[in-house]
């Protein structure tokens, strides 16, 4: 489903309908020096969901839905919460940044010809077709560059409701961390490749976990295991989260605790646990599930996220 479903040609680029200024239109320009970039990409989405959408004659050809801004937005909004962070500390004086639109990305045939992988590509699979269409547009920064000024975070919005070996996404080494493999001459990149099921999210939970779950898989990008047992005391990014009591039967969960929040069970908060790390005793803050009957979702980060994000950016050299 991930590279097969859906036809029409590659979206091309739209920038008008969203308000942020600090988003571009995903073409190739020389990179800037301290720069943060985050491109996120859209997998193909079948027909009859662009068309629910209500897309008008100039969105029909394209993979960009509702979903999709709605991701895109959060993820912008995600990155300024770190940034506006950081400069209220007097950190990243320097630093910009870009949530970028790249165009809509369809898997390579030979990333799912064997027969189980047609039906549902692993987590790995997908991330290998990614790297290799990045590859191919010569997107992705060569390990000569220097890491920091030109790493970017690709995230790619998957559409694949029924897979449950992706899952809500992920990321494995070695680009699952911004600037975290370059130089090492072994053809590494420093750029990070991260993938966001929101097929899943939209059919299974809400748009509040889509908008989540965007976020979360791009933060995985912004911390390393070492940064995250510094801030939050266990090497688990999921553990800086925070899931806060509303009221008695009311849990407000962050986003990189999204999915790992609730009891690891079916229907557990999100409809789909998260699996690996996670200890809701070490969460930043746990307020217990005792009585849990609603989950609300914020994407706003928890001060354990933002801090850990922050040093983690100046570990690879941000200033
Ligand atoms: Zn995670």
């Amino acid at each position: 489903m991930v590279s097969l479903g859906g036809a029409g040609a590659v979206s091309g680029l739209r920038t008008s309908r969203f308000r942020d200024d600090s988003l571009t239109d995903g073409s190739r320009t020389p990179l800037e020096d301290e720069t943060l970039r985050i491109r996120v990409y859209p997998g193909p989405v079948p027909l009859h969901v662009r068309l629910r959408d209500g897309l008008d004659a100039d969105g029909a050809g394209t993979h960009w839905t509702g979903v999709h801004e709605d991701a895109l937005e959060a993820v912008s909004d995600a990155v300024a919460q770190i940034l506006s962070y950081a400069r209220e500390r007097s950190r990243f004086e320097d630093l910009e940044w870009q949530v970028e639109r790249g165009e809509s990305v369809r898997l390579p045939l030979s990333a799912v010809s064997r027969p189980t992988e047609t039906v549902s590509p692993s987590l790995e699979t997908v991330l290998e077709g990614f790297r290799d269409r990045l590859a191919e547009r010569n997107a992705l920064a060569p390990t000569s560059r220097d890491a920091t000024a030109t790493a970017t975070c690709h995230l790619l919005l998957s559409w694949a409701p029924f897979n449950h070996r992706l899952g809500y996404g992920g990321t494995l080494s070695p680009t699952a961390r911004v600037g975290a493999d370059g130089g090492d001459g072994d053809g590494s990149t420093p750029d990070a490749l991260t993938v966001a099921n929101v097929g899943a999210t939209e059919r299974w939970d809400s748009r509040p976990v889509t908008r989540n779950m965007a976020i979360h898989e791009v933060l995985h990008t912004l911390v390393s295991s070492d940064v995250a047992e510094d801030i939050g005391g266990t090497r688990c990014d999921h553990d800086l989260g925070t899931a806060t009591r509303v009221d008695d039967a009311t849990v407000r969960v962050s986003p990189i605790a999204t999915a790992y929040a609730g009891p690891d069970e079916f229907g557990g908060g999100t409809r789909f646990h998260g699996t690996g790390c996670y200890d809701h005793e070490e969460f930043h803050r746990h307020d217990g599930l005792e009585g849990v009957a609603e989950w609300e979702y914020t994407t706003e980060l928890s001060d354990a996220t933002l801090e850990a994000t922050t040093r983690y950016l100046e570990t690879i050299g941000y200033s």
